[in-house]
């Protein structure tokens, strides 16, 4: 079924709890937790609970969901204290635009400059 956690995803463990990550925040329908690997002093990563492949596939099937994921994005950068100065939010989308866990994911980005265009 649409949604359904999908045995071999790192991040329905994360949801699970069954790989640890340090978790920022928690909603009944989403969990952000620290990216393993910062790109900022702010990396964040929000999710879904159920599982999606990617944004596009989330927002046609949940769009509340979808919403949910961009509240807490807000969320994080206000509990970070990165609101003010400015953060970025970054749906990588396929393996051609980077990608590589493919569970949907919001990337929270912010307390440093943030070029534009992104490379
Ligand atoms: P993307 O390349 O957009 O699919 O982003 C995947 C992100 O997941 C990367 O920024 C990784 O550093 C991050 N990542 C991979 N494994 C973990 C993990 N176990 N805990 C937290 N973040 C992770
Ligand atoms: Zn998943």
């Amino acid at each position: 079924m649409a949604g359904e956690p999908q045995e071999d995803c790192l991040f329905c463990k994360i949801v699970t709890g069954d790989i640890p990550a340090t978790v920022v925040r928690e909603t009944e329908t989403t969990v952000a937790f620290r990216d393993i690997n910062p790109q900022a002093p702010t990396h964040v990563l929000v999710v879904p609970r159920v599982h999606y492949p990617d944004a596009a596939s989330l927002a046609a099937a949940e769009p509340a969901v979808a919403a949910d994921v961009l509240r807490e994005a807000a969320e994080v950068a206000a509990q970070d204290g990165v609101d003010a100065s400015g953060f970025r939010v970054v749906f990588n989308t396929g393996a051609g635009a980077g990608q590589t866990v493919f569970h949907v994911h919001a990337h929270v980005l912010g307390g440093r400059g943030l070029q534009w265009p992104p490379g």
